[in-house]
C-alpha cells in the first residue's frame, strides 16, 4: 500500500514546451520611424505627454527571462520542441481576410496598428504567424497523444486580438486560431478555453461569442481595467448563449478568491460542457509583481492542478497552455516554471493567505513573552 502511494507521488509526466526563436524578431522600438499616418501622430502625442521615457513592455526579454530560468532550474520531464508558422488559411478561421491583407502588407516595416500600444517591427508579422502556428503545434501534440501536456512559449500574445483588429500588444489570436484548428482539423467537438491573464480576453470572447463548440472561461481584473470588457452579464449569444463565462475581480484579489472561482464556477461549468480539449491563455500579470492582482506562484500552480485534474477526468488529459501577458520578468519566468512543475507531475501546493505563515511564526516566537510568570514547561 505504501508502495502505491509512493508511485503516485513520483509519477512524472511528459510536458513539451513548443518554442521557435522567430518570436524574438518582434521588437517594436518606440524611437524608430513609423509609417506616417494619423495613428502615428496620436501615439506620438501620447508618448510626448509621458514624463518618463516609455519602452515597449512586451519585448523579447520576456522570453529570455523564461529560458534563462528553465536553463538554470530545469524541470524534470519537460522537453523542448520547435514551433512553426500558421498558414493564412489557419489564421483566416478567426480573422477576416481584409484584416490579414492589412497585417501582411506591414511585413518588414515599422508601424503602429492600434493606439493600445500595438506596434510592428520588420520581423513582427512572421513572429505573429509563428506564435499562432506554435500554439497549433502544441494542440496537435496533445491531441495526437505524443505528449501528456504542452506549453506554447510564444509572443506576441493573442487574446486581445479581434477578428478585424489588433489590440493590446496582440496581432493574431493564437489560442483562438488553435481552438478553431482543433475543431476544423483534429476531430475535436468541444473546446474549453480558460483565460487567467489579468486582462480580459476580449478578442477570444468576441470570436467565439455565438459558438456553442467553444466554452470561454475568463477570470480577470474588472472594468475599467484594460480592456474594459468581460462583465458578469456577458454570457454569449445565439447558439453560444451560456458558453461565455466571465469572472470579473477587484484589484488586489488573490489566490483564495481565484481558487474559489475555479472550484465553484470553472469546475461545474467544465463538467457540464464536457470538453474534449482544454486550452489555457496563461498570462502571469495576475501575479502581485505586476501590481494589478495578488496571485502567487503557488496560486498559479494550484490553478494548473485544477485544470489538469479536469483534463484527466473529462478529456484524457488533453491540455495545452499558451503564453499571454506578464511584464515583470521575474514573476513571468517563475510563474511559468510553477505551471510546468505541476504539469510534469510535481506536487500541487495549497496556497495560503499571504503573511499567514509569518504571523504564525511570530505567534510562536512571542508566545509567553507577555505573561507575568515564566512558564514551567
Ligand atoms: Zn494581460
Amino acid at each position: 500500500m505504501f508502495l502505491a502511494v509512493e508511485c503516485a507521488v513520483t509519477k512524472r509526466k511528459d510536458v513539451t514546451v513548443f518554442y521557435d526563436e522567430r518570436v524574438l524578431h518582434h521588437a517594436p522600438d518606440v524611437n524608430a520611424s513609423f509609417l506616417p499616418g494619423r495613428l502615428d501622430k496620436r501615439v506620438r502625442a501620447i508618448l510626448a505627454g509621458l514624463n518618463v521615457q516609455w519602452k515597449y513592455p512586451e519585448h523579447p526579454g520576456r522570453i529570455h527571462a523564461i529560458l534563462d530560468l528553465l536553463n538554470r532550474e530545469a524541470v524534470e520531464g519537460v522537453r523542448f520542441a520547435s514551433g512553426k508558422a500558421a498558414t493564412r488559411e489557419q489564421l483566416a478561421r478567426v480573422h477576416t481576410t481584409s484584416y490579414l491583407d492589412d497585417v501582411f502588407a506591414l511585413r518588414n516595416k515599422n508601424a503602429w496598428l492600434d493606439v493600445d500600444t500595438t506596434a510592428v517591427s520588420p520581423g513582427s508579422v512572421e513572429a505573429a504567424e509563428v506564435a499562432a502556428g506554435t500554439t497549433i503545434a502544441a494542440v496537435e501534440a496533445v491531441v495526437s497523444g505524443s505528449t501528456d501536456s504542452a506549453f506554447a512559449l510564444i509572443r506576441p500574445p493573442g487574446h486581445h486580438a479581434e477578428p478585424v483588429r489588433a489590440r493590446g500588444f496582440c496581432l493574431f489570436n493564437n489560442v483562438a486560431v488553435a481552438a478553431a484548428h482543433a475543431l476544423a482539423e483534429l476531430g475535436c467537438e468541444r473546446v474549453l478555453i480558460v483565460d487567467w491573464d489579468a486582462h480580459h480576453g476580449n478578442g477570444t470572447q468576441d470570436i467565439f461569442w455565438a459558438d456553442p463548440h467553444v466554452m470561454f472561461f475568463d477570470i480577470h481584473r474588472a472594468s475599467p481595467f484594460y480592456p474594459g470588457s468581460g462583465s458578469l452579464q456577458d454570457v454569449g449569444a445565439g447558439l453560444g448563449e451560456g458558453t461565455t463565462v466571465n469572472v470579473p475581480m477587484p484589484g488586489g484579489a488573490g489566490d483564495v478568491a481565484y481558487l474559489r472561482a475555479f472550484n465553484e464556477i470553472l469546475v461545474p461549468a467544465a463538467e457540464f460542457f464536457k470538453p474534449d480539449l482544454i486550452l489555457v491563455s496563461a498570462g502571469f500579470d495576475a501575479h502581485w509583481y505586476d501590481l494589478a492582482l495578488n496571485v502567487s506562484f503557488e496560486g498559479f500552480a494550484a490553478m494548473t492542478g485544477i485544470i489538469q485534474s479536469l483534463a484527466d477526468r473529462l478529456c484524457g488529459g488533453r491540455v495545452a497552455f499558451a503564453l499571454e501577458g506578464g511584464y515583470n520578468t521575474e514573476s513571468l519566468a517563475r510563474g511559468m516554471r510553477s505551471v510546468l512543475d505541476v504539469l510534469a507531475g510535481g506536487e500541487v501546493p495549497e496556497p495560503r493567505v499571504c503573511g499567514m505563515d509569518a504571523v504564525e511564526e511570530a505567534i510562536a516566537f512571542h508566545r509567553g513573552a507577555f505573561t507575568e510568570e515564566p512558564s514551567d514547561e
